[in-house]
């Protein structure tokens, strides 16, 4: 299978038609943004790490019963994946306390959210992707009610799954990123789960092993993905 035409460039990844009827191809790049787009860089790599760490995840997922749109990887920069009509809500898990929860409400940071807090903004970079609620959700006719059910209980089994395998590791799963599609009726997991799109602190040292690494310069980014890539696969195999 070969990459046809180029449908999305987004920040860091692009997606291309293929020739075969319902699959696309997703090129994870070496793109690295922060803020907005309002810092950018090129890191040799990345996109590798970003797509061999959510190849992973979403195998694991699948087989614990969660539905994505993952596919196969063709090389380690591209991955085939199920063509979805996506849905523009990037749905966010936090199980601790910490980045624009903190900024913007009177979190301490570190503070432990149990239950889990499941936030959902829009996906719209014109509009910053403002912050939801169910009833707008709904007003906006985004989702129908049992679809916006089905996504808070699948983000919640994500969650629930990726803390157990990411903890056999050392990491605490802080928060995340989902985003997801419908074919048909069914609703897919898409996009990515990555460093880019996760919060992962190391359980011994307190030390981030994400993106935060690139936004607040907390050291050599591509060490550090590339050590919590191996670290995540590793935790995998041994399933
Ligand atoms: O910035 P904030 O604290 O809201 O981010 C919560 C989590 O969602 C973080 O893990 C962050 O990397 C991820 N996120 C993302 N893409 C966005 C916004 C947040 O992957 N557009």
């Amino acid at each position: 299978m070969k990459c046809k035409d180029l449908l999305i460039k987004g920040k860091a990844k692009s997606v291309y038609t293929t020739d075969t009827k319902g699959k696309l191809i997703v090129e994870f790049r070496d793109d690295i943004t922060a803020f907005d787009g309002g810092k950018k860089d090129v890191l040799k790599n990345k996109g590798c790490h970003n797509a061999g760490v959510s190849a992973f995840f979403f195998e694991y997922l699948e087989k614990n019963g969660v539905k994505t749109h993952f596919f196969t990887m063709l090389d380690p920069y591209h991955m085939v994946v199920r063509k979805l009509e996506m849905i523009p809500l990037e749905v966010i898990v936090r199980n601790i306390a910490a980045g624009s929860i903190v900024r913007n409400y009177p979190f301490r940071e570190g503070t432990l959210l149990d239950p889990p807090l499941i936030v959902i903004d829009y996906k719209d970079d014109a509009r910053h992707d403002p912050m939801l609620n169910d009833e707008i959700i709904i007003a906006l006719k985004l989702v129908t009610p049992a679809e916006l059910i089905k996504i808070k209980k699948v983000a919640l089994d994500v969650n629930r799954l990726l803390s157990v395998l990411l903890a056999a590791e050392g990491i605490t799963l802080v928060d995340f990123k989902i985003e997801f599609g419908r074919k048909g009726k069914t609703i897919y997991l898409g996009d990515e789960i990555s460093m880019d799109s996760m919060r992962l602190w190391d359980k011994k040292t307190g030390e981030s092993l994400d993106k935060d690494v690139y936004r607040f310069e907390k050291g050599d980014v591509m060490t550090i993905y590339n050590q919590v890539a191996q670290r995540i696969t590793r935790s995998v195999k041994k399933q």
